[in-house]
């Protein structure tokens, strides 16, 4: 059996359509359809019980207020029963017609499937060009390869949900975790739609602040750069210090108490530095113990 997850705010006019291609493309298989309410101020509700009631491959968790689209879908994730699980928009930009795709990826053995998203008529350019920019600091500075036009459009096994329930840490960003968790996986293209009904409920402040979600998910690393920084700093304090001690002695070309201040000051700001990196590193820790992330992840075993 296959589980579909679809995040659902404020989608009324998209879910009804959403199903119809979502039945046609998986006509062949088992499947449930599970429709996270996430606390929808229109008809989204209603229509779902609706759909529900006539169609037993219907489910819903209905959230008791809108906690975001990350959080619809993790409640979705966790309540999935498939042997495989896609997660999709309610909007049709996750075109249902590549699903089988999906699927056959999955039968021939990859754990995840992932989408990357080609262009899309219906985000602007400035959209477009923030996504690009994110997507490309993000991953220099988390050290994990976040592909631009990865979205929340995957197919994932049961045996990756269950790696996934287990993380437990809040603000789980999923964009991040599924490199990060490793596993059988490829990547399929898709050209997205324009957004069926409907408009986005993704502002530049609810992108930024999934943006910052995203950074400090993997934010051990740029404490390192107090560190860094502090070392070469020290450095070159050293020979600017054998620059300063030059003109004095050698050239006597220098403003009293010049020479000792260029030197404390250089000094000091440099071993501030690494203290700080020090600090930072603690704190990253900390984090990390809180998020109480698994170590490692055992893919199989023979016992
Ligand atoms: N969504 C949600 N909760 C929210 C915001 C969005 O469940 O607080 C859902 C929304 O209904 C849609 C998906 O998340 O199914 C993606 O949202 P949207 O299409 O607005 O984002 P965009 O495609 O514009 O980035
Ligand atoms: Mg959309």
């Amino acid at each position: 059996m296959l589980t579909v997850v679809v995040p659902v705010y404020n989608e009324s006019g998209n879910i009804k359509e959403l199903f119809h291609q979502v039945c046609r493309e998986l006509a062949s298989e088992k499947f449930e359809l599970i429709f996270v309410n996430d606390g929808s101020t229109d008809h989204s509700l209603e229509v779902i019980k609706e759909m529900a009631a006539l169609d037993s491959r219907v489910r819903f968790v209905s959230l008791s207020r809108n906690f975001g689209h990350q959080s619809a879908l993790r409640a979705g994730l966790e309540h999935a029963k498939g042997d495989a699980i896609i997660s999709m928009d309610a909007d049709m930009q996750h075109p249902p017609n590549i699903m089988p795709k999906l699927i056959a990826k999955w039968r021939e053995g990859n754990e995840i499937v992932y989408t990357t998203r080609q262009d899309s008529q219906d985000s602007g350019l400035l959209k477009r060009l923030l996504s690009r920019f994110f997507y490309t600091f993000a991953s220099k500075i988390s050290g994990i390869k976040l592909e631009p036009g990865t979205a929340d459009f995957r197919l994932i096994d049961a045996k990756i949900l269950s790696v996934l329930n287990n993380f437990k840490e809040s603000n789980l960003f999923y964009r991040g975790i599924i490199p990060w968790i490793g596993f059988k996986k490829v990547a399929v293209p898709y050209q997205a739609d324009a957004r069926f009904s409907g408009k986005s409920k993704y502002s530049l402040i609810r992108m930024f602040r999934l943006a910052l979600v995203g950074l400090s998910f993997h934010s051990v690393r740029p404490l390192y750069v107090a560190v860094a920084l502090g070392l070469m700093m020290c450095f070159f304090s050293l020979l600017y210090a054998g620059y300063a001690v030059y003109m004095h002695f050698v050239m006597k070309d220098t403003v009293s108490g010049w020479t000792s201040l260029v030197i404390l000051h250089t000094f000091l700001g440099g071993v501030q530095l690494v203290v700080l990196g020090f600090v930072g590193h603690y704190i990253g820790q900390i984090s990390e113990n809180i998020k109480a992330r698994p170590n490692y992840i055992v893919a199989e075993k023979n016992f």
